[in-house]
């Protein structure tokens, strides 16, 4: 049996979370993008793009590989620490559920080395990579149950829209 944290839903905005970790739905650039990125680019300022350079200058020379996650400063953010994972671009001819689920867990996994004891995801891959929301909630869901998360109090998804809610929502009832 897996220990679980409480899995919390939100809507809102992902920049506005007072958690310890936020999780980015980057791109691979690292360098800010549309969407979540942009907006907390945007809001976390200075500090978040030149952890994000540095890291581009060193370890992650040809940028974030998809499914990957690495931690920066979360700058202005009421957050600590951002999460920036790259969530997989959805794809009808070939299954790339695991790359999402791997955004998940090593997202998990890094904000609890950091000792993260709160986190927030927004629905990865949903926007501009146009995953449909019912699968991605599903995924998500199933992940984050499948993950030890006992080093936390709150995993939080935090939604933009009801569309999104209403899918997590019936991802929380049916993914047991
Ligand atoms: P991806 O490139 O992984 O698809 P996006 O940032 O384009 O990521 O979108 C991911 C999801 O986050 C979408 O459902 C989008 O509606 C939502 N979203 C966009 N901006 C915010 C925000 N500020 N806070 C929370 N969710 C957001």
């Amino acid at each position: 049996m897996v220990a679980v944290a409480d899995i919390e839903l939100a809507i809102g905005d992902i920049t506005e979370q007072e958690v310890d970790v936020v999780v980015n739905a980057a791109n691979s650039s690292l360098l800010g993008g549309g969407g979540v990125d942009g907006a907390i680019h945007r809001k976390g300022g200075p500090d978040v793009l030149g952890e994000c350079q540095e890291l581009r200058a060193g370890r992650y020379g040809s940028g974030l590989p998809t499914g990957q996650a690495v931690a920066t400063t979360a700058g202005r953010l009421p957050a600590r620490w951002v999460v920036h994972t790259v969530g997989p671009v959805w794809s009808g001819s070939e299954d790339r559920s695991e790359l999402l689920a791997d955004c998940h867990r090593n997202a998990l996994a890094v904000a609890a080395e950091l000792g993260a004891r709160s986190i927030a995801f927004p629905a990865i891959s949903t926007g501009v990579y146009r995953w449909p929301l019912p699968d991605a909630a599903r995924i998500a869901v199933a992940t984050v149950r499948g993950c030890d998360t006992s080093g936390f109090d709150v995993v939080r998804f935090v939604l933009f829209d009801r569309a999104a809610h209403a899918a997590f929502e019936s991802a929380l009832r049916t993914e047991r």
